[in-house]
């Protein structure tokens, strides 16, 4: 066997010894005769894992009582509809477009009431976050919409925008369990799973519960109110269950490593390796605002798409794989998300001094 290291934004590197568990219990689950993946929802042993996950997760996060933790599915691309659907009551919502999700998310939207877009960076490629200290927040907005971290350019909300007293809504995908963060600073913190913390196909959702209500957008669908799976426990249906069974050992890797404090120090001390080098490099450099970095999704260039083509290939066949850049952005982006390793980042940078050596 022989394991890469593995640039990929999403879906993207796990914890080996997730991995490894998974597949010791892959045929016999805890003597259960059976795998997750053929286990009743509705069973004692999927309830355990279920609600320990959750447990765990709000150990980690620090989630107070009056929020709901759902496991849904759909991907983070549901919510872009799902959040105006049920919190839209006036029908206006302001959104702060810091990239493509973001402009995915105030475009979906749209489709539902007045969706506003208060601020952008898109005049410079989302290379930045803008000034949210002061924006003109709408009088009768249900929710102020941001996407934190920017999986696309590397850029990361390092301040939360200034809502004025308004609901914020708050897409984390590609920053979920980075660092801690102040749950009650938010109504709603989502985020599909495939970045940060599982397999494809859970998204989180973790809500305040006076945000969930009845009251929703004439002909939402009953799978898409947030109601029927806080009533349900996220088992109204049947949910994404060995995706969730994978969450929660993550969560479960990530107390054992300190929780979000350690991950935050441990994922701060890995991406200025990469920094570090960019900043001093004559052949790569970062696109982002310093000031704007994110610690997870490291975006940077040559200068030149021939020059980047080559190291892509070069680095590929080194072993450190899916560093190709979005196509939006092109160039490389480096994601360093919690499950890759100190030592990956370390080799990454020898293998691109010695290549800027070799192309100088
Ligand atoms: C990947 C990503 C999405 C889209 O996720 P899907 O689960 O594929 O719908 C949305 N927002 C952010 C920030 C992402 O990184």
């Amino acid at each position: 066997m022989s394991r890469v290291y593995n640039f990929s934004a999403g879906p993207a590197v796990l914890p080996e010894e997730v991995l490894q568990e998974a597949a010791d219990e892959m045929l016999d689950y805890q003597g259960t005769g059976m795998s997750v993946m053929e286990m009743s929802h509705r069973s004692k042993a999927y309830d355990d894992i279920i609600k320990t996950a959750e447990k765990d997760l709000r150990d980690l996060m620090n989630i107070p009582d009056n929020y709901k933790v759902l496991f849904l599915q759909g991907g983070a691309s549901q919510q872009f509809a799902m959040i105006p659907m049920n919190l839209m009551k006036n029908k206006v919502a302001d959104y702060i477009v810091t990239g493509q999700w973001a402009k995915k998310a105030w475009q979906e939207a749209s489709k539902y009431g007045k969706a506003n877009k208060i601020a952008s960076s898109e005049d410079k490629t989302f290379s930045y976050i803008p000034d949210c200290s002061d924006l003109p927040i709408s009088e009768d907005a249900d929710y102020v919409y941001i996407c934190e971290n920017n999986t696309i350019y590397g850029t990361k909300f390092k301040e939360l925008p200034n809502t004025k007293g308004k609901t914020l809504v708050a897409d984390v995908s590609s920053c979920f369990l980075s660092e801690p963060v102040d749950v009650t600073k938010y109504g709603v913190i989502y985020g599909g799973v495939q970045k940060n913390i599982g397999p494809a196909g859970v998204v989180i959702v973790i809500i305040r519960e006076d945000l969930i209500t009845e009251d929703v957008l004439e002909g939402t669908p009953t799978m898409l109110q947030y109601k029927t799976h806080a009533d349900a426990q996220s088992l109204y249906n049947t949910p994404p269950a060995y995706g969730i069974y994978i969450c929660g050992k993550v969560f479960k890797w990530l107390k054992k490593m300190g929780g979000l404090e350690a991950m935050k120090k441990h994922n701060e001390e890995k991406a200025k390796i990469l920094y570090d080098f960019l900043d001093q490099s004559k052949l790569f450099k970062g696109t982002v605002v310093p000031k704007d970095r994110s610690l997870m999704n490291v975006p940077f260039v040559t200068g030149d798409a021939d020059m980047d083509a080559k190291f892509v290939k070069e680095a590929t066949e080194a072993g450190f794989v899916n560093l190709k850049g979005h196509r939006t952005v092109g160039g490389m982006r480096a994601s360093i998300y919690n499950a890759m390793p100190t030592e990956g980042v370390q080799k990454l940078v020898e293998f691109m001094k010695k290549f800027e050596e070799e192309n100088a």
